[in-house]
């Protein structure tokens, strides 16, 4: 057997500790040598360096870096990690727009490494017979709706708000995600509306209409949500037969038959997925999510709403 990939993860927030550290740590694949964190982090029984320089220069071997940091300070980051040959992995969204990403993959071609643009709803338990099941017809409309408490799930993520912080795009990039795996292909974004907090940079919702292929999708993206939050995709086909993706792609329903649910295990497949980027030396870097947010962006109608405390 192969010694696992020795990982330095960058960035522990809430994703690294509810994710990725623990499934790092469980994997025979990888192994967690380094953390770059700007807290001391003494739980996890592994050195801790202010940054990704320090830990290259501190003599171990590094295979391979994660990047779970928000967006808009990824990409010195990552081109050191490509400089150093270490293969990355970046959470999503990659970047916050499509040319740094576009960028970052650049980077990582002239060094010989593999990037790896990671879109965990992807794996979500469902989504390979969604998948399948869309591939086979002709989708004529589709509706998501992705609403959840942002003070809930993102409590005091002041990043949100800021220029390249997303707002309710940071949620909402995962079901668009799940339709571009759906429905692949390029994307129109045909109208979008933003309502957009005094002090914030950044959407706390958003309604627009995409198109693609045959398809018209209307979407309502919501950081206000109740206690209870709804992330549901609907698809029809051109005979009126459906689809409804419930729990973020955890509960599917076809033709509105009994809903079925699989296993909760989107990062381990996506760590699996990642090693075997590694091993065959390949790139996945598809930024159609990406695509769709920067094209609403442009064509956005934005209204103003009361101030958000988060
Ligand atoms: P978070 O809790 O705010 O953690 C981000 C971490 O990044 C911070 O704790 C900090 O690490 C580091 N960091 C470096 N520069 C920073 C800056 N300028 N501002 C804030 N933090 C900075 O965020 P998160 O929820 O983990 O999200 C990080 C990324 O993962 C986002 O792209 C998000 O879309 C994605 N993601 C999040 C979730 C989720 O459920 N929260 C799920 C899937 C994906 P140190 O404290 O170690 O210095």
């Amino acid at each position: 057997m192969q010694a696992p990939l020795k990982v330095a993860l960058v960035g522990v927030g809430k994703i690294a500790r509810d994710q990725h550290i623990p499934v790092i740590r469980a994997s025979d694949q990888f192994e967690l040598a380094y953390l770059v964190s700007t807290r001391p982090q003494p739980e996890f029984g592994v050195p801790v360096h202010a940054s990704l320089k320090e830990a290259l220069n501190a003599g171990g071997h590094i295979d391979a870096v994660t990047i779970c940091t928000p967006p808009s300070v990824r990409t010195e980051v990552a081109e050191m990690a490509f400089e150093a040959g270490c293969a990355v992995m970046l959470e999503k969204p990659p970047a916050t727009d499509v040319a740094t990403a576009l960028r970052i993959e650049e980077a990582a071609r002239q060094a010989g490494c593999v990037a790896y643009a990671s879109w965990h709803s992807r794996f979500a338990p469902m989504v390979d017979e969604a998948a399948a099941w869309a591939h086979q017809r002709d989708i004529v409309s589709g509706r998501i709706v992705w609403h959840e408490d942002v003070r809930k799930w993102h409590p005091g993520q002041a990043w949100l708000w800021e220029d390249g912080g997303f707002g309710v795009f940071d949620p909402g990039i995962n079901a668009l995600s799940i339709l571009s795996r759906l429905l692949p292909g390029s994307y129109e974004v045909q109208r979008a509306t933003y309502q957009v907090p005094e002090n914030s940079r950044t959407p706390i919702a958003v309604d627009m209409m995409l198109h693609t292929g045959t398809a018209s999708i209307d979407v309502s993206f919501d950081f206000r949500g109740e206690q209870e939050e709804t992330w549901t995709l609907d698809l029809e086909d051109e005979v009126g037969t459906t689809l409804a993706l419930s729990q973020g792609g955890a509960v599917l329903s076809l033709n509105g038959g009994p809903e079925r649910s699989g296993h909760q295990l989107e990062y381990e497949r996506l760590y699996s997925h990642f090693a075997g980027l590694i091993a065959s030396g390949k790139t996945d870097f598809d930024l159609t999510p990406l695509r769709i947010a920067e094209k609403a962006n442009g064509l956005a109608i934005r209204q103003a709403v009361e101030p958000i405390f988060n």
